[in-house]
């Protein structure tokens, strides 16, 4: 089967861990053991991931530290292409050791990815992501004058830069990653969503805004023809009165049920509802199944064992 897998934030950070290097190698270590086993069962592998903790992290750097850098600061989406090229080089290096234990001969290889987005999405007029560190109101109203930032005041802890989630339509890398998966290599692609991007006078330009991780998978998964999409998360499945006493995890779900599930509120908005209807969208597309697991039931959700798997 060729599998696309979107790695959550998590399985490159785990909550409580600092970020170093050494961190992000070690959480990044376990993950590609896990990803190496699928590879060896056989199956064809595209994988992306999340950045949200890699592109806060850089974005700081260059917004927040710029007074005390001599060096320019970068815009949002530039942070976003330096995650894929080092979230890129840790996955490549870390999935190839992987490979190599478990005795796969295949070569992996990162796109520095690029989501198109329609300039017109209503998101635009609606900034909904904050990001980054928080502001006083003064340094807030001066950085919306001086930078052009739309800043929002968040949940009563301070201002924070607000940047549009536009839904993205398709990669610009679209035949360059079709062709290296028939290929035979394992991509990696698409992560932290894509950089966002819009056509401006026949030309490609970089946009501040956030794609959902999720959301640009289940693109992904679509796209490369997968044969099913599985979002690895921290939790083993989508559970329906989450958090109450009759909490229930949901092992296998039509579209209508799920839909049925969105509507009476069982999913979390920004955590995993994104996901669901990630994988409702992919499922649609296609008529292939979609999973939702944690990273340590990838090969158990395979084989239908564990894991919420969403069918038409
Ligand atoms: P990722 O980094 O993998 O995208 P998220 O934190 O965005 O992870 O989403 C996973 C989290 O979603 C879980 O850890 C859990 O706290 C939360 N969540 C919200 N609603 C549900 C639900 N109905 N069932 C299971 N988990 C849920
Ligand atoms: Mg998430």
């Amino acid at each position: 089967m060729r599998i696309v897998i979107a790695l959550g934030g998590n399985a490159l950070l785990q909550r409580g861990m600092k970020g170093t290097f050494e961190d992000q190698q070690k959480a990044a270590h376990l993950a590609m053991e896990q990803i190496a086993q699928v590879v060896k069962d056989g199956h064809e592998l595209v994988m992306t991931h999340g950045n949200g903790p890699q592109c806060g992290a850089v974005f700081l750097q260059h917004v927040a530290g710029e007074e005390h850098a001599n060096v320019p600061a970068m815009p949002l989406h530039v942070c976003g292409g330096m995650t894929q090229g080092f979230l890129g080089e840790l996955l490549q290096q870390e999935l190839d050791g992987a490979l190599r234990q478990v005795g796969v001969n295949k070569n992996v290889v990162s796109i520095v990815t690029q989501s198109v987005v329609d300039p017109k999405d209503p998101s635009f007029n609606a900034p909904s992501k904050p990001i980054g560190p928080f502001y006083t109101k003064e340094k807030a109203e001066e950085m919306q004058k001086e930078k052009g930032y739309h800043m929002m005041e968040d949940a009563g802890r301070g201002y924070r830069i607000t940047v549009a989630s536009p839904v993205p339509q398709y990669f610009i890398e679209e035949e360059a990653i079709k062709t290296l998966v028939n290929a035979g290599f394992v991509v990696v692609c698409s992560g932290g969503g894509g950089i966002p991007v819009i056509f401006e006078d026949g030309k490609i330009k970089g946009v501040d805004a956030v794609i959902d991780k999720d959301l640009s998978a289940s693109v992904l998964a679509a796209t490369t023809s997968a044969d099913a999409f599985m979002i690895l998360t921290d939790v083993p499945e989508a559970l329906i009165n989450y958090r109450k006493e009759n909490e229930a995890p949901v092992r296998e779900a039509t579209v209508a049920q799920m839909e049925e599930y969105i509507k009476q509120g069982h999913f979390a908005k920004g955590s995993m509802l994104p996901k669901v209807q990630a994988c409702i969208r992919f499922v649609k597309a296609t008529g292939h199944p979609a999973l939702i697991t944690a990273l340590d039931y990838a090969l158990q959700a395979l084989k239908g064992e564990r894991g919420t798997k969403i069918i038409p």
